[in-house]
């Protein structure tokens, strides 16, 4: 044997002989280097309840395993014992960086605005938001420099402007010409608003749809009745941003939505929206929402010529249309559609953060149980919206984005209030209102 090659094979066995005497240091472990989350009862993202005495080990910000049994001593424990360990929480739709306050327009437009939304998403719990439309340019280059692995706020992802061609012949290039911002997603909206304005036929969204396929971009659509849904779903629309809101849905809808896996993104606080403050609402003392709340908006909200707006036609409409968008939501999520939650918030008036937690109670006063309404914000709604590889579920590889509740979220809903601590990217956010739990072993 030539000495060389002997020199390599008895290289193993010479490690080996330094550890049994005590020589040289361990070799490290599998978790070497990563945090174990303990104590805390978890909920992965799947159709099952929690796992029990398993800690969510957590490395370079994703999740590397759940495991069960003794914890090597390269890692380090946040024993988290009594809490309730899930994954954050993922609008569907929502949009950011479009309103402040109760102002839109390009004179708010501004990185800082974009980054606040962010950060009120993500105090909320909502870690994820993927914003249906309308963005400033700011959005995109927060998007852009985003860290995913420090992201400081609710991961973003985008659509950019609402795209309205004149003709099916300019379609594709308002899509090309959208495709400079690279968006996640493409959106229309195919509504006439209530006979004000003229719907978009179908030959327009079709070959919006078409080009957004042939640029590999999934295509988001706002709508309003059920004949529409069905023409938008025939002609290969990705998502059903909305409710259905003009008739009850039928078979040849669920089938429609069925045949492709099309989600649905209900927006039931988008209804509420439109005529709450007709009146000054309830919520306005909830303290919950007033954690966040501007109170100037609050007054302006309160004064009698604003609240007049919120009465009238529209008003009227969409006040009677949401036990039927509920209704709905309900016969879809039965029949096996998925619902992805999401609310439309962040156009004025649409608060952030804390729509969607009124959004998903209503989800649940609906007929939804608890455990569908979180599978619907956190793994529907990443996979429905194609981010499924990267968040919605806590699983190896995954970001590490989770909430910590003191209050079980599978016995009420209301529960997902009860946030101690919000970690994006295995990291936990500083919020004054959230006390983080954690304590170093
Ligand atoms: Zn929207």
């Amino acid at each position: 044997m030539p000495l060389l090659s002997g020199i390599r094979h008895c290289l193993p066995l010479l490690c080996v002989a330094l550890l049994l005497t005590g020589c040289g240091s361990p070799p490290p472990s599998p978790f070497a280097g990563a945090t174990a989350w303990t104590g805390a009862r978890i909920w992965t993202g799947d159709d099952e309840g929690y796992l029990e005495d398993t800690a969510l080990i957590v490395r370079d910000g994703k999740v590397l395993a759940l495991h069960r049994g003794d914890l090597p001593d390269d890692v380090q424990v946040r024993d988290v014992s009594g809490q309730y360990l899930i994954p954050g929480l993922i609008n569907a739709h929502g949009h950011v960086g479009m309103a402040r306050g109760l102002e839109t327009g390009p004179a708010i437009h501004s990185r800082a605005n974009v980054e606040a939304q962010l950060q009120l998403y993500a105090r909320y719990g909502i870690t994820t938001v993927i914003s249906l439309g309308d963005e400033p340019e700011q959005a995109f280059e927060a998007r852009d420099e985003q860290n995913p692995a420090d992201p400081h706020g609710a991961r973003l992802f985008l659509a950019g402007d609402v795209l309205h061609p004149p003709d099916a012949a300019s379609a594709r290039g308002k899509v090309e010409a959208l495709m400079r911002m690279n968006p996640d997603w493409i959106k229309i909206r195919v509504d006439d608003h209530l006979g004000t304005a003229d719907k978009m036929p179908p030959d327009v969204y079709g070959a919006v749809i078409d080009a957004s396929n042939e640029f590999g971009r999934p295509l988001a659509s706002h709508m309003v009745t059920l004949e529409d849904a069905k023409g938008l779903l025939r002609a290969g629309t990705h998502l059903i941003a909305h409710s259905v809101r003009d008739a009850p849905v039928d078979n040849e809808l669920i089938e429609l939505m069925r045949e492709r896996d099309i989600c649905i993104t209900p927006t039931l606080t988008r209804e509420v929206s439109v005529f709450v403050y007709a009146e000054r609402p309830d919520f306005f003392d909830d303290p919950f929402f007033l954690k966040a709340a501007d109170p100037d908006v609050l007054d302006a909200l309160q004064a009698p010529e604003m609240q007049a707006r919120f009465t009238g036609r529209a008003a009227d409409y969409y006040r009677a249309a949401l036990p039927l968008a509920k209704a709905n939501m309900l016969t879809l999520h039965e029949a096996g559609v998925r619902v992805a939650m999401g609310t439309d918030s962040g156009p004025p008036a649409r608060f952030q953060g804390y729509f969607e937690h009124m959004e998903m109670a209503m989800m649940q006063e609906a007929g939804m149980t608890p455990l569908e309404v979180l599978i619907s914000a956190t793994r529907d709604a990443a996979e429905c919206t194609g981010v499924g590889d990267q968040v919605g579920t806590l699983t190896p590889g995954k970001w590490a984005d989770f909430l910590l509740l003191d209050a079980d979220p599978m016995q009420d809903i209301h529960h997902l209030r009860r946030l101690t601590g919000i970690a994006l990217a295995g990291q936990l956010q500083q919020f004054d209102d959230v006390p983080h739990a954690t304590e170093h072993r």
